[in-house]
């Protein structure tokens, strides 16, 4: 199939057999996985992996090639959904899925919160994303790449970086180097928040003034009395707080907002 790259949807198609065979290795597939590979493209990790699970779901949003894969792969060995990763209901292919993908980088961000809702239905994710993003994922506190992808991600999973991959291994090649990542949800995280969408607004609260003390980032949603009772230092930065501080401070927000309902 002759495909012209389309830029909008991030493609960049991996060229190097390599670092497929690498890929593949790091996943381990086993026959009878349930797995969901994001953006197909061209079908290069899509073989292999096919193969040696028996039967491999796919969504990807370019309809010539979704088109392509449905033509080439008999359907009981991979199903094409043809769609928006970022609106896929990965649960109903759950409980224990599997999920991999070279993905478009214009939308991994978005996407790695998305699968983070949905964690308690994951097995493991194998992602190829920006080497800078994957950094940031990994980031231990007090470095300057922790931040909220960070803290969220890390609260959910643990994270690994499994190895590097430069631009040359693609087609055409991205301007910024990539690398693999495996995220393998936590049974149990701890602590546990009571409410993750507070936790998601303190640490976005937090991280949006990150050059300020927790004291000032933090005012009007946390006091300096409830930072105290935590033995948190409100002259710390918010770098320096680590993922289970954050799930303290949040779950004694949630504690004083049930306690306090606002006034209608
Ligand atoms: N897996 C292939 C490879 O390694 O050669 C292609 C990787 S390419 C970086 C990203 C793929 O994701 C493209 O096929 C692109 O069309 C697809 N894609 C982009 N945005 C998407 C979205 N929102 N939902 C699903 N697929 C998407």
């Amino acid at each position: 199939m002759t495909h012209q790259p389309r830029k909008r949807f991030g493609q960049h198609f991996l060229a190097d057999p390599g670092t497929v065979a690498k890929i593949v290795a790091a996943i381990n597939p086993q026959p009878g996985d349930r797995m969901l590979e994001i953006g197909p493209g061209l079908g290069v990790l899509t073989r292999p992996l096919a193969e040696r699970v028996g039967c491999l779901h796919a969504v990807e949003i370019d309809r010539d090639l979704a088109a392509h894969l449905s033509e080439t792969f008999p359907h009981e060995r991979l199903v094409v959904h043809v769609g928006d990763a970022l609106k896929f209901d990965f649960a109903a292919l759950g409980p224990g899925l599997r999920v991999v993908g070279n993905l478009p980088y214009n939308i991994s961000t978005p996407l790695l919160f998305r699968l983070a809702d949905v964690a308690a239905t994951l097995v493991d994710l194998h992602l190829m994303l920006q080497r800078e993003v994957v950094d940031r994922m990994a980031a231990r506190p007090s470095t300057p790449q922790y931040g909220r992808l960070s803290v969220m991600l890390q609260y959910r999973f643990r994270i690994e970086k499994l190895f590097a991959v430069p631009p040359g291994a693609f087609r055409p090649p991205p301007r910024v180097d990539s690398a693999v990542v495996r995220l393998t949800p936590l049974s149990q995280p701890q602590p546990e928040a009571r409410d993750v969408r507070m936790l998601g607004n303190v640490v976005t609260r937090a991280f949006t003034r990150r050059r300020k003390t927790l004291r000032n980032a933090l005012s009007g949603m946390v006091d300096e009395a409830l930072l105290a009772s935590l033995e948190i230092e409100p002259g710390l930065r918010p770098e320096n707080l680590a993922v289970a501080d954050y799930v303290r401070i949040s779950n004694r927000v949630s504690e004083a907002t049930v306690r306090t309902p606002s006034s209608r």
